[in-house]
């Protein structure tokens, strides 16, 4: 598919919004896009929180969406509660399709993730990514909290950025910042946060697939931590994703 019309040139608005206050970027491509059209995708994380934050400031009708997979932690379904209530909204939740999820238990168990990459991998398709594919067909963009430090597979992200996976445009306004200025950010603006990255989380995704970490030690090897590194994308941002059906042969399925 070709780029949408909305007089989003990438190159040009790199260029214009680099070094600048994420909001203005937000705003540019809440008023290009429309606010009924761009959405922003939030696991409840520092970041997506200041994002909430900023894009509710922005438009109070901005679409905010959260995945949940069913192994969500309880600590994120209560910030989920404290976000609303604090800033008067409701996110758009998208849920695991019961006729695709049952068979994959039924024949694996609930707990398939921790025998093989390619079982984990099916059950973030089934539990994450198939769900996001349903919420980003009804958008022209989406709006990420993804960071170039977080991991080795993102040090190349660009604010703005055509999705080809998804043919929208994605936008990653906090793509430069440090941890240290999404938490200056949340302490000055009083912004709430899951009580977990006060336990040392510092990358929170499904309860069985997180823990937390040494002071000092990357921000996403909580994560799936049984696995090698270059392995460790849900799908949701995949790097170079491909149908998980061809790695699984037919008695894996
Ligand atoms: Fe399944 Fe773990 Fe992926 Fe969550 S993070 S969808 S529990 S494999």
């Amino acid at each position: 598919m070709d780029r949408l019309d909305h007089n989003l040139d990438l190159n040009e608005i790199n260029r214009a919004f680099a070094g600048e206050d994420p909001r203005r970027l937000l705003a540019h491509v809440v008023e290009k896009i429309g606010p009924a059209r761009i959405a922003l995708a939030s696991s409840l994380s520092i970041e997506d929180q200041v994002l909430t934050q900023m894009l509710l400031k922005i438009d109070a009708r901005a679409r905010i969406f959260f995945i949940d997979t069913g192994r969500n932690f309880q600590q994120t379904y209560d910030l989920m509660e404290e976000t609303m209530g604090r800033y008067e909204f409701h996110y758009e939740v998208y849920a695991p399709e019961n006729s695709e999820l049952e068979p994959f238990l039924a024949e694996y168990g609930p707990n398939a993730f921790y025998d093989r990459v390619e079982l984990r991998q099916k059950c973030c398709e089934l539990r994450k990514v198939r769900s996001l594919q349903r919420v980003l067909s009804t958008v022209d963009g989406w709006i990420c909290g993804l960071r170039r430090e977080q991991s080795p597979t993102r040090q190349e992200i660009d604010l703005l950025e055509w999705d080809s996976h998804h043919a929208i445009y994605k936008v990653n306004p906090l793509a430069a910042w440090s941890e240290e200025q999404v938490w200056a950010y949340i302490r000055r603006e009083n912004i709430p946060y899951s009580s977990l990255y006060n336990k040392g989380f510092r990358s929170i995704g499904c309860q069985p697939c997180t823990r937390a970490v040494a002071p000092g030690a990357d921000v996403r090897s909580g994560r799936w931590w049984w696995e090698e590194p270059g392995k460790k994308e849900c799908g949701l941002h995949p790097v170079d994703i491909q149908s998980l059906d061809q790695t699984l042969n037919p008695s894996q399925r």
